[in-house]
């Protein structure tokens, strides 16, 4: 049962293709799970479609027609929502974080924040966004922390709660700038989310703050 949502801000921004790429890769992974989320998604691209028809048509010369063209023949293919086939909501991993791991969650390189919380960065092409995979021990918490910009999580596996509420499997968590908050994954299993932050995280607790110069330079 998913609760938690995209506001229609962000889910409008994904739609009509504005959003920074590693955020809308976390919302496209949202709508795998959310089927309340795709069907808006469905009908913001309709209407986007219906007022982009009434345009009316402007003149281009060549040049700039064929520098369209070129993009186009370069267009790999968009890290976007892809159906699973299934119906979605009950595959473990969606196929697109499938394709950004290359493999399972063993055999991605973890770097450990604590003795209980563990990240692996994925690479999405954003260079101005991070974009990480946490791994929170049953029970345990990422250290309190605040952040420049705005975070974005949503949940893979297990789940978690923080001062504004509990969490769980596709769950779509925004976060803004200075709102701080200690996540702590449920007691009966280990918690994997996907983070993804358009600034450093900071941690606040004077025991972790040693943590962050080794986290501004991964996120260099
Ligand atoms: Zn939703």
């Amino acid at each position: 049962m998913i609760n938690h949502h995209p506001d229609t801000r962000l889910l409008n921004e994904y739609s009509s293709g504005t959003l920074p790429l590693a955020q809308s890769v976390c919302l496209s992974l949202h709508l795998n799970y959310c089927e309340q989320c795709r069907r808006t998604h469905q009908r913001l691209q309709q209407l986007g479609s219906a007022l982009f028809e009434e345009l009316s048509p402007q003149q281009v010369d060549d040049s700039l027609l064929r520098t369209v063209m070129a993009r186009l023949d370069d267009e790999q293919e968009p890290l976007r929502y892809q159906s699973s086939g299934n119906g979605g909501e009950t595959d473990a991993r969606p196929p697109l974080v499938q394709r950004l791991m290359h493999g399972d969650y063993e055999d991605l390189d973890w770097r450990n924040l604590s003795k209980k919380v563990r990240v692996s960065r994925l690479r999405t092409g954003d260079v101005d966004n991070e974009f990480a995979l946490y791994r929170i021990s049953a029970g345990a918490s990422i250290p309190k922390h605040t952040h420049r910009g705005t975070e974005l999580t949503l949940v893979l596996e297990g789940g978690f709660s923080d001062e504004q509420g509990h969490y769980e499997v596709g769950d779509f968590i925004m976060r803004d700038a200075e709102q701080q908050h200690t996540p702590t994954a449920t007691q009966d299993r280990d918690c994997i989310c996907i983070g993804v932050l358009d600034a450093p995280i900071r941690f606040t607790d004077w025991k972790y703050r040693a943590v962050n110069p080794f986290l501004k330079l991964q996120a260099s």
